[in-house]
């Protein structure tokens, strides 16, 4: 096979992102065997630097699964576990990523109500505590990093209001989770998942979930939670820092490699603050272009992706145009989540695109690349 032809694309979408040579080469640290004491070489370290990203204390009452497959493993091994037949869920939903966990509930048989915000907007307390008063939900599902939309939600609030009325949180925290500070013990989500191929700057193949002691508590009295979505039984083999099923070794070896680096090497504040930088630099750029708009409000805007809506003439099919611009170029532009881009068109509304700064993505290459997007935005748009 000609690898040659595989071209090295500087990725700029939300995910998969950038990953850096050291942890491309980490890929071909030796293989191990997952139940063997090599394997805690690993995977040790992996538990406890994943913690210390949560911003959890050496002694917490939290507890860290790796579960294998991605993000959506991750939220469908919460719902999955955290509402038995009697419960009601209620879903929050600002966009995509939130119709996913939504979508992941009905396909479960949950009984699941959602509260829906038009794309482009946070979620705001006042409609969500008069939903939760209605709906008497046990588990709501939150997204704290919209991803389609480039919203961050304020999502300790939320929990504490989900708290007040007596139901559990579950944070869906995939793309922002090692692009910012997250603090759960401040934050206190019954749940917080994510996943490798983000902000982590890794490429994908685990769900990572931080339950409290109140989620393992409920998952102990919810019957039928499958196997490989039974956050118990994640969390038995976590205990002995050990994963349910065979693991990716390739991937954790690559882990291991970045979580060492972000904590020793970068530096937990560094990578966070050269988030808000990058996000700083996007919102300049979009500043200086004629008609185009930042899509999130102003006091939302996600430090790990920025999406931008687009003026007229452009269209999502000059998008789609723009994005083989920029490959002949050597990037991989995000010409913007489709369906939701189907969506705004045919309501009338201009498409929005996405730029992705998140991961080990640099100042340099996000300057690079904005210096060889605003020309061609500015030509497409005649
Ligand atoms: C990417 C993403 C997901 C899906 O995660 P996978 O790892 O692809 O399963 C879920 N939620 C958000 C906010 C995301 O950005």
């Amino acid at each position: 096979m000609n690898t040659n032809d595989f071209s090295d694309l500087k990725l700029f979408i939300t995910g998969p992102t950038y990953i850096r040579p050291e942890v491309r080469n980490a890929g071909s640290l030796p293989e191990f065997g997952h139940r063997d004491s090599e394997a805690l070489k690993r995977f040790g370290p992996i538990f406890d630097n994943l913690a210390a990203l949560a911003g959890l204390p050496k002694e917490s009452d939290y507890q860290v699964a790796l579960i294998n497959g991605s993000g959506t493993c991750a939220m469908e091994t919460t719902v999955r576990s955290l509402a038995g037949p009697d419960d009601t869920i209620l879903s929050v939903s600002v966009g995509a990523f939130g119709d996913l966990f939504h979508k992941l509930a009905v396909t479960n048989g949950k009984k699941t109500e959602t509260l829906h915000y038009e794309p482009g907007q946070a979620m705001d307390l006042a409609s969500l505590e008069r939903a939760l008063d209605e709906v008497n939900p046990s588990l709501v599902l939150l997204t704290h990093n919209e991803t389609s939309t480039g919203v961050t939600n304020d999502v300790a609030a939320a929990v504490a209001l989900v708290h007040a009325h007596g139901a559990l949180a579950a944070v869906d925290g995939v793309s922002i989770f090692g692009g910012a500070p997250i603090d759960l013990p401040e934050m206190q989500p019954d749940i917080y998942a994510t996943a490798t191929q983000k902000s982590l700057g890794l490429p994908a193949g685990f769900g990572i979930a931080f339950a409290s002691p109140k989620a393992v508590a409920k998952a102990e009295t919810v019957p039928h939670k499958g196997w490989i979505t039974d956050l118990t039984a994640h969390l038995g083999r976590a205990a002995k820092k050990q994963t349910l099923t065979t693991p990716n070794t390739t991937l954790a070896n690559q882990l291991a490699i970045q979580l060492d680096y972000i904590l020793n090497e970068e530096g937990m504040e560094n990578r966070f603050k050269r988030h808000v930088e990058m996000q700083g630099r996007v919102a300049e750029f979009v500043d200086s272009l004629d008609g185009f708009e930042l899509f999130a409000p102003e006091g939302y805007r996600s430090p790990t992706v920025t999406c931008v809506q687009a003026p007229e003439p452009l269209k999502s099919a000059e998008l789609k145009k723009i994005k083989e611009t920029m490959r002949a170029k050597g990037y991989l532009f995000d010409p913007g989540y489709g369906k939701l881009n189907t969506a705004m068109e045919s309501s009338g509304k201009q498409p929005v695109f996405r730029i992705g700064h998140m991961g080990d993505t640099t100042m340099l290459m996000l300057e690079e690349f904005l210096g060889q997007l605003g020309p061609v935005l500015k030509e497409a748009c005649g």
